[in-house]
């Protein structure tokens, strides 16, 4: 085995991660903007969600009544039922989660940090997430692309 265990995951998937992981940190550098950014990003969430549960229900019933298999009998299968009602089940209980999570995050939302610190913040913000344009990053993006066991991304 030539692997070298400190190089972190090329495939497609985590590098899509990190990407948007620096991008977060690089446009929200301040514990402020983290707050709203996170906040935001939980309450589209539940939005989003919430709506397709709330039009499945609206559709095709709760769990709990038996309109689900009335309602679709003449338009779907049994598994077609099956896959609804699953799905249905998923959403509430993502829901939930997502309701339990935000009454976590309250907490954090509520700490206000003085100046100094969100400098602080902002400091560590461009050293852990470059610009991708600045010329560091690109040399280093240069090396990595002609690691040759690597696929060419240019
Ligand atoms: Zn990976």
């Amino acid at each position: 085995m030539t692997e070298v265990p400190e190089e972190p995951c090329q495939c497609p998937d985590c590098l899509r991660f990190y990407k948007e992981h620096d991008r977060f940190i690089r446009e929200c550098p301040t514990l402020r903007q983290q707050q709203e950014l996170n906040w935001a990003s939980l309450q589209a969430f539940r939005t989003l969600c919430g709506r397709v549960l709330e039009d499945l229900q609206k559709q095709h019933g709760t769990k709990s009544n038996k309109k689900v298999s009335e309602l679709t009998s003449n338009a779907g299968s049994d598994h077609q039922v099956d896959l609804i009602n699953q799905a249905i089940s998923d959403l509430e209980n993502i829901n939930a989660h997502l309701f339990s999570i935000e009454a976590l995050m309250e907490r954090v939302f509520e700490v206000k940090l003085p100046d100094e610190i969100e400098s602080k913040f902002k400091e560590f913000a461009g050293e852990l997430a470059p610009d991708p344009l600045n010329l560091d990053r690109i040399r280093l993006n240069r090396l990595l692309h002609q690691t040759p066991d690597l696929p060419d991304r240019s």
